[in-house]
């Protein structure tokens, strides 16, 4: 049994304006393309349909969003880090990632998936830095960690922490043996409930 049992693919989007009322939670997916992001929506839902909605073909360089339960919602950002794009698709991931993160008044946090033998590199330092603009959670998977030693998995945790310092969480995980998905899940969890900057009286984004 999924411990979403409702949730459900909304809409794929292209601009802020085609998003959905900027209202209840959303929390936000992030990751270079094959960091393992699909993977790990897939084991935090346990709903294969969602993450292969993201993969549909034309559906990749969107913002996917699925409806978890009523008013909480995931946005499955576009993935970046492809070997040969034009300036212009780079630029409109930068436009379209950048203005989400920092203007979504429902948005209450950012998982951001990263290989863990790559670690946390120039874009994922991008996306933290606008998260930390408007004090966003963010909640950094460490995915593939099942390709790591435990010594080489220690290692790459403490790089990872001292590399975004106080701002948010660094976990281990693998979607393959399942390290950290309570963990991961709890994030997620905690995430979905908080009241958002909105909803607590911080000053409106931007
Ligand atoms: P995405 O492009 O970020 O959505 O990445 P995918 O989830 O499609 O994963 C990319 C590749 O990495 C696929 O071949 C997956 O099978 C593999 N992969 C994803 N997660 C894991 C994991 O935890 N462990 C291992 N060993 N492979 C993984």
């Amino acid at each position: 049994m999924s411990i979403y049992p409702h949730a459900r693919f909304l809409l794929s989007v292209n601009s802020l304006g085609q998003l959905p009322p900027d209202a209840g939670v959303e929390v936000a997916f992030a990751g270079r393309s094959n960091a393992g992001k699909s993977s790990a929506l897939n084991a935090l839902t346990q709903r294969r349909a969602l993450a292969r909605s993201s993969k549909t073909p034309g559906r990749t360089q969107l913002i996917n969003l699925f409806e978890l339960e009523p008013q909480r919602r995931l946005a499955d950002l576009p993935g970046y880090g492809y070997a040969k794009v034009p300036a212009a698709m780079r630029a409109h991931w930068q436009e379209l990632v950048e203005s989400y993160l920092e203007s979504r008044a429902c948005l209450n946090g950012l998982f951001l998936v990263v290989d863990a033998r790559r670690g946390v590199q120039e874009e994922e330092c991008e996306l933290a830095g606008w998260t930390q603009r408007r004090a966003l959670a963010l909640h950094v998977l460490l995915s593939k960690s099942d390709k790591l030693t435990a010594s080489e998995g220690r290692t790459v945790l403490q790089a990872t922490r001292r590399q975004l310092g106080d701002h948010g969480g660094v976990q281990l995980f693998s979607a393959v043996t399942k390290q950290g998905l309570e963990e991961a899940r709890a994030a997620l969890r905690d995430m979905l409930q908080k009241s958002t900057p909105a909803e607590r009286g911080a000053a409106p984004p931007g």
